[in-house]
């Protein structure tokens, strides 16, 4: 069975406004890396983001992880988010909170209320929360804030926050987009190696090709709402 199963998705963000996704059709299997390409406004956000809800569809089927998305209510739908680990281009930390905090926040799940995360951690959280901020290289720096950390080191605490979900998807938007290429190149390896091992598919928009190839076995091509491509990366030409 699939992870993620999306059938004839289609958006509108207003009932007289543009279709933005017209019908896209897609799977992602449990071993797939997937990478989403495609020009900025292609609609590649937005379809991100209809996987857990942050969009509402117009249209279509989604299935994750064996649930009817859209049939979802308020409290299955928090469920369901908890088991899915976001990583976004503008990082999304709270920048007055320590690198550590930020990290924990990702155990209370992606829509908790800010209030909730200043309550007391158990211990088996904060030596999860040291494991994984040692995995990504930021033992030395947990208690400082997180607008003091280099773009690269941000998008590590962005990493380190969605394993304390213990996903059973990443979803990441544009990671590296707000990083330079050799940066972007590293967090990308990083994410990408630490998802193998632990078994966790990813669907990762990304507008630079070159690192879709180099990290990804899947990549579709996305254009004006229209799926345009869909197949192994080494099957990828350059005319697609
Ligand atoms: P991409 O991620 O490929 O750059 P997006 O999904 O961000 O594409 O945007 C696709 C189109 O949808 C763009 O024309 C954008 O302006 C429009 N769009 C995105 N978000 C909204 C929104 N909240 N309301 C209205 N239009 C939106
Ligand atoms: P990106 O292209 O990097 O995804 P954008 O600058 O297009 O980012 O969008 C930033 C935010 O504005 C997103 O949350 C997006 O959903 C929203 N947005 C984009 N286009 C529109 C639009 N036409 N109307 C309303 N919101 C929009």
């Amino acid at each position: 069975m699939s992870v993620l199963s999306v059938r004839n998705l289609r958006v509108r963000y207003t009932a007289k406004g543009p279709e933005i996704l017209k019908g896209i059709d897609f799977d992602l299997e449990s071993d797939d890396f997937l990478a989403m390409i495609g020009p900025s406004g292609a609609g590649k956000s937005t379809l991100i983001r209809c996987v857990n809800r942050l969009v509402e569809p117009t249209d279509g089927q989604i299935t994750l992880l064996g649930q009817d998305v859209r049939a979802l209510n308020a409290r299955d739908l928090r469920g369901l988010r908890r088991n899915v680990g976001m990583i976004f281009q503008e990082f999304n930390l709270i920048n007055r909170m320590s690198v550590m905090d930020n990290v924990l926040s990702g155990r209370l799940g992606y829509t908790s209320n800010i209030r909730s995360l200043f309550r007391h951690f158990p211990k088996e959280d904060i030596s999860q929360a040291l494991d994984y901020l040692d995995r990504v290289g930021l033992s030395d720096h947990i208690n400082k804030r997180a607008d003091e950390l280099s773009g690269g080191q941000r998008q590590r605490v962005g990493i380190a926050r969605a394993l304390m979900q213990q996903p059973k998807l990443l979803l990441l938007d544009e990671p590296t987009s707000a990083l330079d290429p050799k940066i972007s190149r590293e967090v990308m390896a990083l994410i990408m190696g630490i998802a193998k091992e632990l078994g966790v598919p990813a669907l990762c928009n990304i507008h630079d090709v070159q690192l879709a190839k180099e990290f990804c076995n899947r990549i579709i091509g996305l254009q004006d709402g229209v799926k345009k491509f869909d197949g192994d990366t080494a099957t990828l030409r350059d005319s697609d």
